[in-house]
């Protein structure tokens, strides 16, 4: 199962400020003594692990961080001003190898942090050079040079959301169309042997992971099919996302689809079936399947429901949109 994300980058912490070489002039002192300030220290670069962050997906576009120089000494014995630490947030969970030694730096847990490159030191003025013998040095010390080391980063992807139904309810279309993620689309059961994890992105809010978790059927929890390594998966999403076929819905039992995988999820385990879902009423395109749809949802009134047809497209903004609010309301309330 490929639920790692890995990306490597390269960091590099501020150069020192170079020293100063200066002299005071002074209007009735005419050989002033030295007074070349200290140059100020690089930026170290920081890495954070924030709950915020949930993918590595930025760190595919954007590969190469520098903390900031530390500024020149000056006259009058000045020191440079210090660089700015850069502070790079990380997902929790982050493992930080070193990429030539494949030391482990560290594996990140939320809110910890570690300085992973230390600035420069700033070089000395031209003030610290006297001695006896030499009163008037002509030299500073150059800033330290900061440190660049190339890094991987590696995450274990745990799934913000899953999605979750019976076969052929139209799951792999979903994340197909939700997600860059590519599964294979069929007309039978059990085309996804394995969960196909997608990040969606939205406009406004943090990407989030989806995982298409297939192989639910009934008797799931007994190890039926591909149920049980599937079930353990969607045990650590935030959200499930269940996908009902509504062209298929019986309007003389229009719950028994929903029924049957709550079924299977409270045979498993109870925390399973009190996590927040979202019922998405798929394939609305079909003739007669949104007025099932309709039927369906007015059953389940207390319940956040869609309708939507994967396969045109239809509903599935929204449905983005608000996988993504409901995913960023849990992770606040977690924090209070
Ligand atoms: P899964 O088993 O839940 O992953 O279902 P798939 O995504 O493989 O879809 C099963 C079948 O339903 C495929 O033939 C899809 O093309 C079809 N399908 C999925 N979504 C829609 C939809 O919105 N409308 C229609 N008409 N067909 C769909
Ligand atoms: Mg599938």
């Amino acid at each position: 199962m490929k639920f790692i994300d890995e990306v490597t980058i390269i960091v590099t912490s501020g150069d020192g400020g170079s020293g100063c070489v200066s002299f005071r002039r002074e209007k009735f002192v005419p050989k002033g003594g030295p007074d070349g300030g200290d140059g100020g220290k690089g930026g170290d670069v920081i890495f954070k692990a924030s709950s915020q962050k949930r993918t590595l997906y930025d760190f595919h576009f954007r590969r190469n961080f520098k903390a900031e120089k530390g500024g020149y000494g000056r006259g009058k014995c000045q020191t440079g001003k210090n660089g700015q630490d850069l502070i790079i947030e990380i997902p929790p969970g982050t493992l930080v190898k070193e990429v030539d030694s494949e030391t482990v730096i560290k594996d990140f847990d939320n809110d910890e942090e570690l300085v992973v490159a230390k600035g420069g030191r700033g070089g000395k003025g031209n003030k610290w050079f006297t001695s006896a013998t030499y009163q008037a040095p002509k030299f500073a010390q150059p800033g330290e040079k900061g440190q660049t080391l190339t890094l991987k980063f590696e995450l274990k992807l745990i799934a913000d959301a899953g999605i979750i139904g019976l076969p052929n309810a139209g799951k792999s279309t979903l994340i197909s169309v939700m997600t860059a993620a590519r599964p294979k689309i069929a007309d039978y059961p059990f085309t996804t042997l394995y969960p196909n994890l997608g990040v969606v992105q939205t406009s406004w809010n943090e990407p989030y992971t989806l995982a298409d978790i297939p192989g639910i059927i009934e008797g799931a929890h007994e190890g039926l099919g591909l149920g049980l390594q599937f079930l353990r998966h969607i045990e650590r999403t935030k959200l499930l996302v269940h996908v009902i076929d509504a062209s298929e819905i019986d309007i003389n039992d229009p719950l028994a689809f929903y029924n049957t995988i709550n079924h299977e999820l409270s045979e498993y385990s109870q925390s399973l079936s009190e996590k927040p879902q979202i019922i998405v009423l798929n394939k609305i395109d079909i003739t007669d399947a949104k007025d099932k749809a309709e039927l369906l949802k007015s059953l389940l009134n207390d319940k956040e429901v869609f309708l939507i047809s994967a396969a045109t497209n239809n509903g599935i903004e929204d449905l983005k949109q608000k996988i993504g609010k409901l995913l960023k309301d849990l992770d606040e309330k977690q924090h209070y």
